[in-house]
């Protein structure tokens, strides 16, 4: 546990330890839980280096966010080597997660430099109205086990850069990422400004509701974000939620479908398809159906599972027992609900690595919208393929599940893409790629996957600053 800017070794609470995914015997990490008065002392500690902070001007704030990137950046090899242990994605993946992190965070400390109002026209002579906005206050940041350095960088660096002090709940399955990302913010920030506390939903729980948090960030699943939103709720603190997802590509007319099936396969594999913004339906006209199914087929089974380590692993093994049961589980309810597995839809025994936790991927043939497969998230390596007739029937396939976060069409109809672009229930619309963002660009969902203001890009300063009227006469 590093809070108030120091390890703290033998707190109050139980310890708990996590494993190796591809060699689940093999023990990572040994943590201490945070207890409720670790976590009240922390939100303390936190408000107290806060308000120092935010006495600080906005650029000097910018640049000391940027040493600290340059801190964690010098520890990139340490930090991706903790990823892949703990969370099993090949290194690369790890290395690239981690690069992403910090040049959103680079664009992000920029954001301290940048304007964020500007005058508004007043009713009255000689009054220039205008709005200025501060710092929230202490934002408490919960986070899920996907991505150890991204999702939490996307809080991190935010809440610095506007003048926040942070106190960060990783993962209890992948806290090493951010513990070691404190470690290097130790000599850089002032103590206390960002902190991180480890344990699971009970030390989420009391984080989430601590009095004296100012806003809330929580990404996760939504069962948890309910939760998270009502105990945020009766402090009345700011909330910013990113949820599931059940995204789509619509796959209509492409002159050359081959490099269309890359995109789609990559936004469904990658991460072993434990991605928020993961592809799990390919909506198909009909009569590319065939040619679709049998391109996805292809990528599938071209992937080679194994240890993250090992230089030749393209898909690492699911996070843990859990989630390699629920991807079994939904598999089989797919099957059973008259789906076809046209290649995966087992778990995969690699190796050298016995009881690590794989799955092979997959890919679903005749699934209709209304099947589980179709509508619940996986969160693993599956996709379902469905077939559609008309581009009336592709919309409402795709809105029709309760998520919103992202989607992708492949066509080069004009007048479809426009539709796409008026009419996909979605907080992100791609056209002709998949479905990763780019580091400046607003990220969230709208229906049951977010609410609140989006992360990344410029939309982030309105969940980390409040809001100021200022009628100013001479
Ligand atoms: P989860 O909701 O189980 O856990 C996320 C975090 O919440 C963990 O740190 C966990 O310890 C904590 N937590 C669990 N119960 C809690 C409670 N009652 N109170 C407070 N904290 C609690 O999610 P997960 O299984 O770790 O992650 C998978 C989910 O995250 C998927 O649904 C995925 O779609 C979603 N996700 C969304 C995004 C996005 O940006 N929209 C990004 C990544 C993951």
């Amino acid at each position: 546990m590093i809070a108030g800017g120091n390890a703290v070794a033998g707190r109050a609470g139980a310890d708990f330890t996590t494993v190796n995914p591809a060699r689940p015997q093999e023990i990572i990490g040994r943590y201490i839980a945070a207890d409720a008065e670790a976590i009240a002392q922390a939100v303390a500690t936190a408000r107290t280096a806060q308000r120092v902070w935010a006495a600080l001007p906005d650029l000097e704030r910018g640049r000391r966010v940027r040493h600290f990137l340059d801190a964690v950046a010098a520890r990139a090899d340490e930090i991706a080597r903790a990823v892949t242990l703990e969370q099993g994605k090949p290194l690369g993946e790890s290395r690239n997660e981690l690069a992403k992190a910090i040049e959103e965070a680079r664009f992000m400390a920029g954001e301290a430099a940048r304007p964020h109002s500007g005058l508004i026209p007043s009713a009255r002579a000689g009054v220039r109205n205008f709005v200025t906005r501060r710092p929230r206050g202490v934002i408490a940041a919960i986070t899920p086990w996907n991505f150890p350095t991204l999702t939490p960088m996307r809080k991190i660096a935010p809440a610095l850069t506007f003048g926040n002090a942070i106190v960060l709940k990783p993962s209890e399955y992948t806290p090493a990422a951010a513990v070691l990302m404190a470690a290097a913010a130790r000599d850089v920030l002032p103590e206390g400004l960002f902190q991180v506390l480890l344990g699971g939903a009970e030390a989420g729980a009391a984080l989430a509701g601590q009095a004296g948090v100012a806003g809330v960030t929580f990404t996760g699943s939504v069962e948890t974000g309910r939760k998270i939103y009502a105990l945020a709720a009766a402090n009345l603190a700011e909330i910013s939620l990113e949820l599931g997802g059940k995204n789509a590509a619509i796959v209509n007319d492409a002159a050359d479908i081959d490099p269309c099936l890359d995109q789609i396969a990559a936004a469904a594999f990658l991460c072993g398809g434990q991605r928020c913004t993961a592809i799990s339906r390919v909506l198909v006209r009909e009569g590319l159906r065939d040619a679709v199914t049998a391109g996805l087929v292809a990528r599938a089974e071209r992937a080679i599972l194994g240890d993250g380590l090992d230089a030749r692993t393209t898909m690492g093994p699911l996070t843990n027992a859990n989630q390699l049961a629920r991807v079994e589980r939904m598999v089989r309810r797919g099957v059973s609900e008259g789906a076809h597995v046209a290649t995966g839809g087992a778990c995969a025994h690699v190796p050298g690595l016995d009881g690590g936790y794989f799955y092979r991927p997959t890919v679903l043939t005749g699934v209709e919208p209304e099947m589980s497969v179709a509508r619940e998230e996986i969160f693993g390596p599956v996709i379902s393929v469905i077939a559609y007739d008309t581009f009336d029937r592709a919309i409402a396939i795709l809105n029709g599940v309760e998520y919103g976060l992202t989607s992708a069409l492949f066509s080069n109809d004009n007048r479809l893409i426009q539709r796409f672009i008026d009419e996909s229930e979605n907080g992100m619309l791609h056209i002709n790629h998949g479905t990763a963002p780019d580091e400046n660009m607003p990220f969230g969902g709208i229906k049951n996957s977010g609410v609140g203001a989006y992360s990344v890009g410029s939309s982030a300063v309105t969940f980390y600053t409040t809001e100021h009227s200022v009628y100013l006469k001479s």
